[in-house]
């Protein structure tokens, strides 16, 4: 499978500059949809994880299906005010802008092995911040896993010591 044909690059979205890589093109396209997530699973099993996390909101498209086929949890990681139980938050920077992301605190217990998936990695914030809320539960993160990866932003720098996995890279 040509997975990078199946993404659209959009020019100066969000803002002025910057490339956005779209990736509803691939979502849309069932076989190509249904071969990221095996690739994915097959990454996690082989990882022998429990539980599948995925940030707000592309990440849920990826980590829920994974969990579903794997018949394993998937834990929500949401932007601030969203879950409703008791939370801890971490601050992270974007590729475009500031923001923060919560877990539930109860979402992991202590040694529990965790993958997670996002849709980009770009500077690696949301996912250096994903990373450190399932570790301050107590949760071992067995490997990190991408749609696609903006290697010129060295976001793989940032999660150095940990396994990651992409499907696309530019
Ligand atoms: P990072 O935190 O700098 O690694 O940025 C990754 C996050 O920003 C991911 O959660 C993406 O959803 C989002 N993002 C940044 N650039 C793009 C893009 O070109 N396409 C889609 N999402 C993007």
């Amino acid at each position: 499978m040509n997975f990078k044909e199946k993404i659209r690059v959009i020019p100066d979205f969000p803002s002025p500059g910057i490339r956005f890589k779209d990736i509803t093109t691939l979502l849309k396209d069932g076989p190509a949809f249904h071969a990221a997530i095996a690739e994915f699973t097959k990454f996690a099993e082989e990882r022998k994880a429990d539980l599948i996390a995925g940030p707000e909101s592309r990440g849920f498209v990826l980590a829920a299906p994974m969990a579903f086929a794997m018949q394993k949890g998937f834990i929500p990681v949401r932007k601030p005010g969203k879950l409703p139980h008791e939370t801890i938050s971490v601050d992270y920077s974007l590729e475009y802008g500031k923001d923060s992301l919560e877990i539930h605190t109860d979402a992991i217990q202590p040694g529990q092995r965790v993958i997670i998936a996002d849709d980009l990695l770009a500077t690696g914030g949301t996912i250096g911040s994903t990373i450190q809320l399932v570790e301050k539960l107590g949760g071992i993160v067995v490997g990190v896993c991408f749609l696609t990866e903006l290697t010129y932003l060295n976001g793989r720098e940032k999660l150095q010591g940990y396994d990651v996995f992409s499907l696309i890279q530019y």
